[in-house]
Formats: C-alpha cells, sequence, structure tokens
C-alpha cells in the first residue's frame, strides 16, 4: 500500500475471483440529511447506495446541536449560509454513515449529484430527493482528507466494523 493511501480510509483488501484481480476498498462519510429523513426517504436512499455497490461499514439514527453542526461545517463558517446550514442539521434526526467500496469518494459524490438540485443530474439522489440547494437530501465527502476527518467527527474506532 502506497504511503499516500490514508490508512483509516484504505484498511481492506478485497478480491474478485471471477476477475482474478485485487481491489482497494475506500471508505468515505455520508449523511442522510434531516429534510429526506422527515420526508420519509431514508430507506430508498440506503435503496440507491446499496444498489450502487456500497457496503455500509456503519450507520446510527442521531439528532445534533447546531454547536455539533458548526464543528462539522467549520471549513463553511465564512459562507453567508453557513448559520441556516448548521440549524438546518439540527432540526432533525439524520442518518451519518460510513460507506465502502472501490473509488467510493468520487463514486458517492456521481451518485449524489451537484449541490443543488436545480443542476443535478437525472437519476441522482439529489435529483430524485432533494427540494433545494440547502435541503439537499445527503452529504458526501469531497476528498480523502476530508472523509478521514468526517468519519472520526461522528464514528468512534470500535463503530467501523
Ligand atoms: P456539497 O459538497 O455538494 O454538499 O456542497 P458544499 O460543500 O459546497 O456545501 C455544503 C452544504 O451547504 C450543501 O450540501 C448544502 O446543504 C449547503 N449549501 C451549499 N451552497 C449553498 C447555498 O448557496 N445556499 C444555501 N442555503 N446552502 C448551501
Amino acid at each position: 500500500m502506497s504511503s499516500a493511501c490514508n490508512p483509516g480510509l484504505y484498511n481492506e483488501i478485497g478480491y474478485i475471483p471471477n476477475q482474478e484481480q485485487f481491489i482497494v476498498l475506500q471508505r468515505t462519510f455520508s449523511i442522510i440529511k434531516p429534510d429526506a429523513v422527515r420526508n420519509g426517504h431514508t430507506g430508498a436512499i440506503l435503496a440507491e447506495i446499496e444498489n450502487a455497490g456500497f457496503r455500509i461499514v456503519s450507520i446510527k439514527k442521531q439528532s445534533i446541536s447546531v454547536k455539533q453542526a458548526e464543528g462539522f461545517y467549520a471549513v463553511h463558517t465564512a459562507r453567508p449560509f453557513f448559520n441556516d446550514l448548521c440549524a438546518f442539521m439540527a432540526s432533525g434526526p439524520l442518518f451519518p454513515m460510513v460507506l465502502e467500496k472501490e473509488n467510493a469518494i468520487a463514486d458517492l459524490r456521481k451518485l449524489m449529484g451537484a449541490t443543488n438540485p436545480a443542476n443535478a443530474e437525472e437519476g441522482t439522489i439529489r435529483k430524485k430527493f432533494a427540494g433545494s440547494i440547502q435541503e439537499n437530501a445527503i452529504h458526501g465527502s469531497d476528498g480523502e482528507e476530508t472523509a478521514a476527518f468526517e468519519i472520526g467527527y461522528w464514528f468512534a474506532g470500535y463503530e467501523l466494523v
């Protein structure tokens, strides 16, 4: 394994017998956001994720405080929508989860679609389930460093099995 790989994200290697090759399984972090939970889309979104080949490493239902949302979205502190975004994330239960597959980070971003559902491609989760640029159904890490930080922010090591 290359030293460039984050060990927390690449800690399993899968073997595909029929293709006689090894694949590197990468982990990413995702949240089914409060709008999707409120609207009864949790099961449908999980089905999309599993049908796309992700393994759900860990998932839990949680309600968070505004402070916890602020810590998670700290990189967005300067954005004009920061307070609204954090209030929204604290507005009801959500489902944080850790997902695993080959190219998990990039593949989840593709499955999610654009931030603004109006610009999201047909067939993506945000196109199907998001209502607005803020209440956009799902979060997914945008890179390796972000994924490592976000997994550690929401899950203890013993929860990742
Ligand atoms: P993502 O990586 O596609 O989730 O998008 P960003 O990292 O840019 O933004 C984080 C989250 O902030 C988004 O998923 C939205 O919930 C919210 N957001 C992004 N842009 C806007 C905006 O222009 N207005 C509002 N109200 N919320 C936004």
